[in-house]
């Protein structure tokens, strides 16, 4: 097959003719620096040679029959908060930001779902829903940033998929554009389907290699009854831990598990200008959400899940019950990712591994034995009650900024390694991009290697559709 080809001013003005003027733009190089990289950093920038804004669905089908007529690379990007460099042109050509269709099309209440465009910021889905009675359940802790079309491509999860699971299960039906410029429509309104293989579980968490969303229908669920915020400090990582396993075992109604290492509570404290209780003593916290339907339901469950973690070893368990405790405590874990960049502008966040429950203890002890072996400084939290850690990696002084994104994914690929070995996988929602593709093709064997390849064909035989993504490219591309 033949190289990829070039953006130029004829495209342009094919692109123009098809989508209008003021929805492609070519040769103004700071308005296309913005969409040469997302938030894994700009070390790893790629300029695209244009960048086009549809404003439905036809001017994507119509941008892709450009595309596909000459063989230019088409990098779908939402709003770029992705950290495993997923939306970065690496091959140049075009890339198609969704941020123009972002309109709620629909909320409905009898079928209990919202029809979205892919550009919707994912909390103003949120509040939306809200007013609405319902709760939109999929939303990542970057939902302040990230639209829904990003939160599809990337399955995204978050705080609340102990209880409610990741974007995926949230999807329902799907508008997409195959790169042909076709348009599909897969699933619907309904919660049942085995009417052939899944195209729409294929197409989520598909990270824009295989086709483009431009309409999704999300579940919505009733909006919880009363929560309460706890938050428990520990003496050491084990008794933290050893508190997990208890309250999912408990039973307990929890919404939200999520740990934090001292030094992450640190620099986000420090960069927030406040402080935890025991922050002088502890080495963990955890931070847990519980529902109940009525106040003395809640009541009990609180009483119950604090005395299991005193049990386990915790300082003291503190309920964050009105809303601005509990704003105080969940301001700590949701700015931690500004917090650690602020501290450290090269700060990778792209460590995102997961493994069994039971596996957590000998994970974080393995974290902490290949940090010191490389000599890497960790901040460690994540969505624990989920087995998914995010060990974040502190560039060391003595190595230079151009040398350490491929440093830290090397880092990044032994631990995956050793969560492989536990029965773990190495991304759990910030998926694969093009940084972490090596070290999964070497964690799948060639068989799954191959599937996956197959389908992306199937898809996309001619790999115009974000290449260099997710599965390996063929030999009918050269490696940027
Ligand atoms: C502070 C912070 C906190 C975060 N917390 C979480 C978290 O809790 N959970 C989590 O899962 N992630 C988290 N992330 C990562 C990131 O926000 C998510 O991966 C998010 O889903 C990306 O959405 P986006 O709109 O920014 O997509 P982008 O980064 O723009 O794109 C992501 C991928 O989706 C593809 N894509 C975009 N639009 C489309 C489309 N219309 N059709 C097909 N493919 C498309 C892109 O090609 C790319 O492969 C966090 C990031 C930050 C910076």
């Amino acid at each position: 097959m033949k190289g990829y080809g070039k953006v130029t001013p004829e495209v342009v003005a094919e692109l123009r003719a098809a989508i209008g003027e003021r929805n492609v733009l070519y040769e103004d190089k700071e308005a296309l620096e913005n969409y040469a990289y997302d938030t894994a950093g700009r070390i790893f920038a790629h300029d695209p040679e244009a960048v086009v804004k549809p404003e439905k669905t036809e001017h994507v089908s119509a941008v892709m029959r450009v595309a596909s007529k000459r063989r230019i690379p088409v990098t779908p990007r939402a709003a770029g908060s992705g950290i495993a460099g997923a939306a970065i042109p690496i091959f140049g050509g075009v890339v198609l930001s969704i941020e123009k269709m972002n309109h709620i099309l629909e909320i409905d209440p009898v079928n209990r779902v919202a029809v979205v465009e892919p550009g919707v910021v994912t909390n103003d889905l949120c509040k939306a829903v809200q007013e609405k009675g319902f709760l939109y359940a999929g939303y990542p802790m970057s939902t302040e940033t990230s639209f829904i079309g990003g939160n599809v491509g990337t399955n995204a999860g978050g705080g609340k998929v102990v209880r409610y699971g990741s974007t995926r299960r949230h999807v329902l039906g799907l508008e997409v554009v195959l790169p042909s410029g076709v348009v599909i429509q897969l699933g619907g309104k309904f919660r049942k389907d085995t009417w052939g293989y899944s195209l729409l579980q294929l197409m989520v968490g598909s990270e824009g290699t295989l086709g483009i969303v431009t309409k999704v229908i999300v579940n919505l669920e009733p909006l919880p009854g009363r929560t309460v915020n706890l938050l428990a400090a520990y003496p050491d990582l084990d008794s933290m831990v050893a508190s997990v396993a208890e309250v999912v075992k408990s039973g307990t109604k929890m919404i939200s598990c999520e740990f934090l290492d001292r030094f992450s509570v640190k620099v986000t404290t420090d960069y927030l200008g406040t402080k935890l209780p025991y922050q002088d003593k502890a080495e963990a916290y955890l931070l847990i959400q519980i529902e109940g339907e009525t106040d003395e339901e809640l009541e009990k469950a609180y009483e119950k899940v604090g005395a299991l973690c005193i049990e386990k070893g915790a300082f003291e368990v503190f309920v964050a019950e009105s809303r601005i405790d509990s704003a105080m405590v969940w301001n700590v874990r949701q700015n931690l990712a500004e917090g650690l960049r602020v501290y450290d502008p090269y700060c990778s966040l792209s460590g995102d591994l997961v493994v069994p429950l039971s596996e957590i203890p000998q994970m974080m002890k393995v974290i902490e034995e290949v940090s010191e072996k490389w000599k890497i400084k960790v901040a460690n939290l994540g969505h624990i009650a989920d087995g998914n850690l995010h060990p974040l990696a502190v560039k060391p002084d003595d190595v230079p900024p151009d040398k350490w994104g491929a440093l830290a994914e090397d880092f990044y690929g032994e631990l995956i390694g050793e969560a492989v070995k536990l029965g773990g996988v190495g991304s759990g929602e910030h998926g694969v991009g093009f940084l972490k593709l090596p070290t999964l093709l070497a964690t799948k064997t060639p068989e799954e290697t191959a599937i996956h390849r197959a389908i992306k064909l199937a898809f996309d035989p001619q790999e115009i559709l974000n290449p260099g993504k997710l599965v390996h490219q063929g030999a009918c591309a050269a490696a940027p």
